[in-house]
């Protein structure tokens, strides 16, 4: 027998009619004499719905009565998916993740879970029942609702698959796998059968969605095997791999990631001294506000040089009103931004043993007429900012520069 932690997202219960398909799915799965937790999100649509009503009443709402609000969409799934088991004479209970004592830091709207009590759960799953639990939500240890950030119910099926030592944690979407890229966005992306966890890390921080970064990170902490499959069709799906594979050449590129939430800003004309990063960045990080790139101009001797960096498009005015605070403090020449850019990331451990990868990417985007504004590297990724309207055709010039709707070819070592 099977213990198997399966994670149904918001389009795979987005109406009753699909609340029932996957009640029928996880019903036959149980008589195959499995064990199954199930974890749901909110139906689809619902959380954005629940965030613009908080906003209706106050742009910037009170953060833990935003968790106390948005945990209900994951509430209002877990009964109903409940109600289409029993129906099915499929003996279930719905949980909360407070009601489970999934325990978090008191972080709201970005908790991070600390401790799992997996006793409940377990007392059900010995009486034969499957378990519904609510994704995305906690409670801290003052007995606040906290949730996980959005896209958080990947962690909450991650960290149960881990507290049960569950056989396998599979998470169900409306995609039938990880792909080379977004298959929205490249028609011709492939899925792909296996991929490492460094890599689907990478590419879950750089922007991919389909896991949430933290699932990835908590099921390579604790070794969990994570499937991503399609809630509507049969198959394989994508594996998650926690080793590289013996007598397999690694591919060169494993996809490309893009992140459209970005926003630079710039400080035009700021002396160049020791100290200058310090002074910019320090006021922008005690405001709580992450940096992802940074670029800082060689300036000629005793001259003035200008710094970009780039923040997330939610913390853009508060950044920009820290840096036109910081360019008079400064003396500095004049402080620009823009909003409308993106990132694009190539990623593949193979990278680390080739050369050119760069040259062939910046090659690519030349030859479309995409103008680089950034460019970052590290051993597994290249990323690049470019304006927000060449993000569809940066996507597929790179996916065609580097074959990716090919199967890569695999040679004994
Ligand atoms: P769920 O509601 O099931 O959690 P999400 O919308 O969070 O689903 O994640 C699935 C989506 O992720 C897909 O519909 C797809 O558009 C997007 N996606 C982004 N990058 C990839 C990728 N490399 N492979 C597969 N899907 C991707
Ligand atoms: N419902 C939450 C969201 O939309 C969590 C999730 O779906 O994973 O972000
Ligand atoms: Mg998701």
């Amino acid at each position: 027998m099977a213990l198997i932690v399966q994670k149904y997202g918001g389009t795979s219960v987005g109406t009753p009619e699909r609340i029932q398909a996957i009640a029928e799915k996880i019903h036959r799965f149980r008589e195959q004499g499995n064990e199954v937790v199930v974890v749901v999100s909110a139906m689809s649509g619902e959380t954005n719905r629940l965030v613009g009503l908080a906003k209706s009443i106050d742009s910037h709402p009170d953060p833990r009565e935003l968790d106390v609000l948005l945990s209900t969409g994951e509430q209002v799934t877990i009964a109903l998916l409940s109600m289409a088991l029993h129906r099915r004479g499929c003996p279930a209970r719905s949980y909360t993740g407070a009601q489970v004592r999934i325990r978090t830091d008191s972080m709201y709207n970005k908790a991070r879970i600390q401790d799992i009590d997996g006793a409940r759960v377990r007392d059900d799953l010995t009486a034969g029942r499957v378990v519904v639990v609510a994704g995305f939500q906690g409670v801290d240890e003052h007995g606040n609702i906290t949730t996980l950030g959005r896209g958080g119910s990947d962690t909450t099926a991650v960290a149960l698959a881990a507290a049960l030592h569950a056989d396998e944690c599979q998470i169900y979407t409306d995609v039938d796998g990880v792909y080379t890229t977004d298959p929205r966005v490249e028609p011709r992306a492939r899925r792909l059968d296996r991929i490492t966890s460094e890599e689907m890390l990478e590419l879950a921080s750089l922007g991919s969605k389909v896991l949430q970064i933290r699932s990835v990170e908590f099921a390579g902490k604790y070794n969990v095997p994570l499937r991503v499959l399609s809630s509507f069709e049969e198959g394989e799906g994508t594996l998650i791999t926690y080793e590289e594979e013996e007598g397999m050449e690694e591919p060169l590129i494993s996809g490309i990631a893009f992140n459209r939430d970005e926003a630079k800003l710039t400080i035009l004309g700021v002396p160049d001294q020791p100290g200058v990063a310090y002074k910019i960045l320090g006021p922008v990080a005690d405001a709580n506000i992450e940096v992802d790139m940074i670029v800082q101009n060689v300036a000629p001797d005793g001259s003035t040089t200008d710094f970009t960096f780039t923040v997330h498009r939610n913390d853009y005015d508060t950044a920009m009103e820290i840096l036109q605070r910081v360019a008079k403090e400064m003396g500095a020449r004049e402080v620009t931004g823009d909003t409308k850019i993106v990132k694009l990331s190539l990623v593949g451990v193979g990278m680390r043993s080739h050369a050119g990868i760069a040259s062939t990417m910046f090659e690519a985007l030349a030859h479309e007429g995409i103008n680089i504004r950034m460019i970052s590297t590290s051993e597994i990724k290249i990323s690049v900012v470019v304006d927000e309207k060449y993000l569809e055709l940066g996507v597929r010039a790179l996916h065609e520069a580097f074959h990716l709707d090919e199967v890569p070819q695999t040679q004994p070592s």
